[in-house]
């Protein structure tokens, strides 16, 4: 399987968290990739450093006010009397009528959604390495590859067109399906990710051309908590077009496959010339930040299911903490992919 890694975006290693009031270590770290590459490695699959995507891939789901601001806030932060080492947003815009404001204080808040997601320095450069991973991988699959994996750091699934969020900050599943539909008329993401993909639902809810599906932990009281709710189908031209299947945080293997299935006989009338998976390891059970109950086996079903409905993956890598298990959990997904067959 051809897997995309670019070393540079380990220069993106946040520390800013809020959590219950508190001030905590973020969760994205970079040493995430390293156990991620673990995965690979057990499984002898060597990793390439893609090529530089041009920005056209980016703009075709993010504005460019959004990809100024990503690329130029943290140098006009630094500018700013008592700045602290990374971009923070403390205010946040409500209601309307709204103005877009010049300062890049009240831009910080325009552009994001929470805390979680603080801009440093190499943090433009670490996502836009992390999207051309995404879009070698979607060209490895038009090339002919039947799966291919893209390791992105930082995630992107909880980013819309121009709201970061939820420690995403380029939405690279959605630069993914973009990439790919170019090639083809309808493309699929599914996403599996614990956290709802709220970003990616936003992205592409108009539009009957992508088709978005996302299995998740029951938001009403779990991150993002103001989306992922079974009736956000999809509005316009894009009614029907978006598929929430919400499941309780007690969830353990068989449920989460089940929904898996049905989310892939979706996909299926839908007919898509490819698929993006929103790989989120997340779900397992020893997972940090505890959304389901999900094993090693239960991945390697899942790999299963998905490669065994014929469509060609790409797989690109979203949440999934600071763990051992997070080595273990890549491998037997991707296992499972390399072995397709009934979940
Ligand atoms: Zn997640």
């Amino acid at each position: 399987m051809h897997c995309f890694y670019a070393p540079e975006t380990e220069a993106h290693d946040p520390i800013f968290r809020l959590s219950h009031g508190a001030v905590a270590r973020n969760a994205e770290q970079a040493e995430r990739a390293r156990l991620l590459l673990a995965g690979l490695d057990r499984l002898g699959l060597a990793t390439a450093s893609p090529p530089s995507a041009p920005r056209s891939v980016l703009e075709a789901v993010h504005t460019k006010r959004f990809l100024a601001f990503l690329e130029t806030a943290w140098a006009e932060w630094q500018r700013l009397p008592g700045a602290g080492p990374e971009v923070v947003a403390n205010v946040f815009p409500r209601g309307a009528p709204l103005t877009y404001p010049d300062s890049v204080v009240a831009r910080a808040g325009w552009h994001m959604g929470d805390t979680s997601a603080p801009i440093g320095p190499e943090s433009w450069q670490a996502t836009c390495r992390a999207a051309d991973c995404a879009v070698a991988a979607a060209e490895a699959v038009l090339a002919g590859a039947p799966a291919a994996y893209a390791l992105c750091r930082p995630p992107g699934h909880h980013t819309g067109a121009e709201v970061a969020a939820g420690h995403c900050l380029l939405n690279v599943s959605a630069i993914a399906a973009a990439h790919l539909r170019r090639a083809h008329d309808r493309v699929a993401v599914l996403d599996i990710d614990v956290h709802h993909g709220n970003g990616t639902q936003e992205i592409f809810y108009d539009r009957s051309d992508v088709l978005t599906l996302s299995v998740h932990a029951e938001t009403r009281a779990y991150y993002p908590f103001f989306t992922g709710y079974a009736e956000e189908t999809g509005t316009g031209a894009g009614a029907g077009f978006n598929l929430n299947l919400p499941l309780p945080r007690t969830t353990r293997d068989d449920a989460w496959i089940a929904a898996i299935e049905a989310g892939l006989a979706r996909v299926a009338d839908f007919a898509p010339g490819a698929l993006v998976v929103s790989l989120g390891l997340d779900a397992h059970e020893n997972d940090p930040l505890q959304g389901m109950k999900i094993t090693f086996d239960g991945f390697r079903r899942a790999g299963r299911l998905i490669a065994g409905s014929g469509l060609p993956a790409v797989i690109v890598q979203e949440g999934g903490y600071l763990s051992p298990d997070l080595t273990t959990a890549l491998e037997a997904f991707l296992s499972g992919v390399m072995a397709p067959g009934a979940g």
